[in-house]
């Protein structure tokens, strides 16, 4: 149907413009056709009373002379008169006196009304009435009828003037009005285009052009304004999105990580289980049987072993002096060292053996189904000389050595708590025995650790009771002859046991702690008494106390040392500390540092037992050092073993070579001295000159300025 409002509003608004033209048009027109109509008919109207007033004119004489054909004459020039229908001149008695009729037509002349003088208008002619007068009297009437030829000419020209304007304005109009409405919907269209293209495109970064102050523009503005709302919120929303976006991705991401992982992880559970399972009882570092799993092992073992009636043995081993190494070339150095280890004692054993390790440089080795003890002695051995070659470290050459003890089943225990502290027992007799040994297990070792025990306790009671003593040995200038100074060594007399040897309690009181009150009354004692020998006219003797690790790596001790040159009056320059090279070792940063301070307070450091420790030319140079005393277990063999010999030359040369003084212990016979005295050294120790001596023996031995047995014996 057809619908107003669907038609675009182009066309809408060119027919309202159009209609509108043509109402106002026609309108006017009809105003005016009205118009002229009026116009038109006075005009026929007053041309009729001109002619009628001439009729007139010219009938009152006929009338008069009632002379109708004088009348009739007069109305013949009506002939010429084209829209003159009819004329009648009627008298008094409204007769008709005279007529005209146009030839043709044959209308009925009306009865004369004589009081009125009128012009009446019919639908198609017009009529007129107008008075004879003749004197001021009415004397008869003129009728004239006339058509309305010329109305209607005019009308009808008229119309065509009007119809033909009416048209052409109608194509003006259509004209102007296509152009004209497109100021009006030119900016809808645009609007109406942007919209779509918003809507359609989602591109809200258009506009609608258009400037005007009307209600377009006002619309066009609202739009826009709509439009940068939009967009803004457009914006927001996409910048929204995009967040939300790298959200989701990434904690998809995540996600998928996550999951990746969880797979990885249920993967790797099992391998980690498995692992576990290894780590739970093997050594990281060496990947070895850990102690959990050598317990298995043993049990197991000595089940077999008991079923079975054969021997099994366990090898506990302690490497030597590995401690050193570890804290003076890094504990990577020692890693690593102990990995090859591991690997070389892995090598000196059968495949059925286990070793295993136990935790820093402990090492056990389960040796099931011995033949005998001597097997057990054979592996061990073999392991001991599977260390021979040296390992090489991070560029250094280290010489290794292990002690080793053996116990075995079933002789030295039934199960693996006795058969291993066993083990460990003769492996610490191992190390007395002086390391790089093997040793089988006897039932006497058990009762030496409880010597020590008790000797711990009998310790004890002697310092609280003191019953320690200090004895001193000369130290004899073989080049002038004379005691030039003392060394102060412990003495133990006990009640029953009687003399007990520092090499025996010495390692107790280290082990109990007991060496810190001990040394303390060693050095005040010892101080005491060169101070009484220098007021008796001795005044150039000096000191030697010995220090053990547990002294030197007290905090403080300095102060102990120099309370002790306090309270004794001494000066520092007359005494000397001898350390032994394993306790320098020990800590070697602390001993310079402890050993540095003591030096500035004027006290001389002896490296004591040199050449039975850690010998390293180095180290020896890093530490501040002014004496090296050469151990007596080198001079014992002098001049007869060659290799003593080169060892004793050796150490002499390199510490003339840094500039320290040599000092010479335990020097016996002359051959031993004549040696020395060749090689320069001037200083010596031993019972060829004296054993350490009680105080009231030095006083003796410096009275009469002899030294024991040297009168003959030196020559
Ligand atoms: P050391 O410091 O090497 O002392 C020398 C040892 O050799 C002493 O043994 C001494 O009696 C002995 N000796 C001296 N001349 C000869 C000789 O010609 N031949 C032989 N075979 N031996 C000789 P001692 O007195 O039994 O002391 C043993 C070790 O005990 C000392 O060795 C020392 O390390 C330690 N010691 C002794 N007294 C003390 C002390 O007061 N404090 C500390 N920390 N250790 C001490
Ligand atoms: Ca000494
Ligand atoms: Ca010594």
């Amino acid at each position: 149907m057809w619908n107003f409002r669907n038609i675009p509003i182009r066309r809408k608004l060119t027919l309202l413009i159009v209609v509108i033209s043509t109402v106002s048009l026609l309108l006017a027109s009809l105003a005016f056709i009205t118009s002229d109509r009026i116009n038109t008919q006075q005009t026929v109207s007053s041309n009729l009373a001109t002619m009628a007033n001439i009729i007139a004119a010219n009938s009152s004489a006929p009338l008069l002379f009632s002379d109708p054909v004088a009348a009739q004459e007069t109305l013949d020039f009506l002939k010429s008169q084209q829209h003159i229908q009819a004329a009648a001149i009627y008298d008094n008695n409204d007769q008709v006196f005279s007529s005209y009729m146009k030839p043709g037509l044959e209308v009925e002349l009306p009865a004369a009304n004589l009081h009125d003088e009128n012009t009446l208008f019919w639908g198609d002619h017009v009529e007129l009435y107008t008075h004879i007068v003749y004197e001021g009297e009415t004397i008869g009437v003129v009728y004239l009828r006339s058509d309305m030829e010329m109305v209607h000419d005019r009308l009808m020209w008229f119309l065509g003037i009007v119809g033909m304007v009416l048209v052409a304005s109608l194509l003006v109009t259509l004209l102007l009005s296509a152009q004209l409405q497109r100021f009006i919907t030119d900016p809808l269209l645009r609007l109406s285009a942007i919209a779509r293209q918003v809507s359609t495109e989602k591109n809200f970064s258009v506009r609608v052009i258009g400037e005007g102050r009307d209600e377009l523009g006002n619309l066009i503005r609202d739009f826009n304004a709509m439009l940068d709302e939009i967009q803004l919120r457009d914006s927001e929303l996409r910048e929204h999105r995009l967040k939300l976006e790298e959200r989701v991705a990434r904690r998809t991401h995540e996600l998928e990580i996550a999951n990746a992982q969880l797979e990885k992880s249920k993967e790797q559970a099992e391998s980690v289980a498995t692992r576990m399972e290894y780590f739970a009882h093997h050594d990281a570092l060496t990947g070895l049987p850990n102690r959990i799993l050598l317990h298995d092992r043993i049990n197991s073992e000595l089940a077999h072993a008991r079923r079975q009636q054969t021997s099994t043995a366990l090898l506990f081993l302690d490497l030597d002096r590995f401690k050193i190494i570890n804290d003076s070339l890094g504990h990577a150095v020692g890693d690593q060292l102990l990995r090859v280890i591991a690997r070389r004692l892995n090598n000196s054993v059968r495949d059925e053996d286990t070793v295993a390790r136990l935790g820093g440089d402990e090492f056990m080795v389960l040796l099931p189904r011995i033949s005998g003890s001597a097997d057990a002695g054979r592996i061990a051995r073999k392991i001991i000389d599977s260390l021979i070659d040296p390992i090489s470290c991070n560029g250094h050459e280290l010489h290794i050595t292990t002690s080793i003890g053996i116990s075995i089943f079933p002789y030295d225990g039934s199960d693996s708590e006795t058969l291993i502290k066993h083990a460990d027992i003769s492996m610490y007799r191992a190390k007395e025995l002086g390391r790089n040994k093997a040793v089988y297990y006897t039932a006497e070792m058990n009762a030496g650790s409880r010597k020590q025990l008790a000797m711990e306790t009998n310790l004890r009671k002697a310092v609280e009771k003191n019953q320690l003593r200090l004895f001193y040995q000369p130290k004899i200038d073989i080049s002038r002859n004379t005691i030039i100074g003392f060394e102060a060594l412990l003495r133990w007399e006990h009640p029953t046991m009687g003399y007990i040897s520092p090499l025996d309690f010495i390692p107790v009181a280290e082990d109990s702690g007991l060496i810190v009150p001990i040394g303390e009354w060693v050095l005040n004692t010892a101080f005491k008494q060169l101070k009484t020998w220098h007021n008796a006219g001795h005044s150039g003797l000096t000191m030697a106390v010995n220090l053990s690790s547990a002294q030197l790596s007290r905090p403080g001790f300095e102060d102990v040392v120099e309370n002790a040159l306090d309270s004794s009056g001494l000066m520092a320059a007359m005494t000397e500390l001898e350390v032994t090279e394993n306790v320098a070792m020990e800590n070697i940063e602390s001993a310079v540092a402890i050993l540095e301070k003591l030096k500035c307070m004027g006290i001389s450091i002896a490296m004591d037992d040199f050449g039975t420790g850690y010998s390293s030319l180095s180290y020896l140079r890093r530490l501040p050092v002014d004496i090296v005393k050469i151990d007596k277990s080198f001079v014992r063999e002098i001049p007869d073993s060659s290799e003593d010999v080169t060892i004793a030359q050796a150490i002499i040369a390199m510490a003339q070579s840094l500039k320290l003084s040599v000092v010479v212990e335990g020097v016996e016979n002359v051959r031993q001295l004549n040696f020395f005295r060749q090689q320069g050294v001037s200083i010596v120790q031993g019972y060829l000159f004296s054993k350490p001596v009680e105080a009231f023996d030095v006083i003796r031995m410096l009275e009469s300025q002899t030294v024991p047995g040297t009168v003959n014996l030196v020559k």
